[in-house]
């Protein structure tokens, strides 16, 4: 290929991924040569599952998903604008729900940008399906004894009932 690939990282905690973050790949897959949804191991946030398992429901929920493009899952840990360096990707994809991200968001990629200024942060919007659609608020609903087969693939429903007897 004489044209450089375009890689664009997508990062996040996906603890775990729902419909809605599996919406923003298929979209960024569409857009860019190559995707890699970046999971942060993120001990801030003391997440639900370790990175190894939010990483294995990630890609077994990617079988089957209509994709524009290969889609890689991968660990990180520091800085994005450094992991973005380092695997060649220009552009960081975030997925926008209601105005309740934008604050956030905003402070984030400008501090990126910053950062590294040859990395644009790009925003896209989930089916209106997913707009309300958060990795706590389907915890939330599955240790309530919830449905949950609108939020999460099957594989993470089962892992998510899996943790709930665990209690
Ligand atoms: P983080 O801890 O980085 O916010 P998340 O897993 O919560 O990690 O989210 C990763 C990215 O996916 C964020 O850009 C977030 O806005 C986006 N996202 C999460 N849920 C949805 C959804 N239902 N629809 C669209 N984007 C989403």
């Amino acid at each position: 290929m004489s044209r450089k690939e375009r890689i664009a990282v997508y990062p996040g905690s996906f603890d775990p991924v729902t419909w809605g973050h599996l919406d923003i790949v298929s979209r960024a897959s569409r857009l860019f040569d190559r995707v890699i949804i970046a999971v942060a191991k993120n001990p801030l946030k003391k997440p639900a599952f370790t990175a190894a398992e939010r990483m294995d429901m990630i890609t077994r929920s990617l079988r089957g998903l209509p994709l524009g493009r290969p889609v890689k899952v991968a660990r990180f840990d520091g800085l994005l604008v450094h992991y973005c360096r380092k695997v060649g990707a220009r552009a960081v994809i975030r997925g926008l729900r209601a105005v309740s991200d934008f604050e956030a968001e905003f402070q984030m990629a400008l501090m990126n940008r910053h950062l590294a200024r040859e990395v644009e942060t790009v925003y896209l919007m989930p089916d209106q399906r997913f707009v309300y659609l958060s990795s706590n608020l389907v915890k939330e609903v599955a240790r309530l004894g919830g449905e949950l087969d609108a939020f999460v693939p099957p594989f993470v429903k089962s892992r998510l009932l899996h943790r709930k007897d665990r209690g």
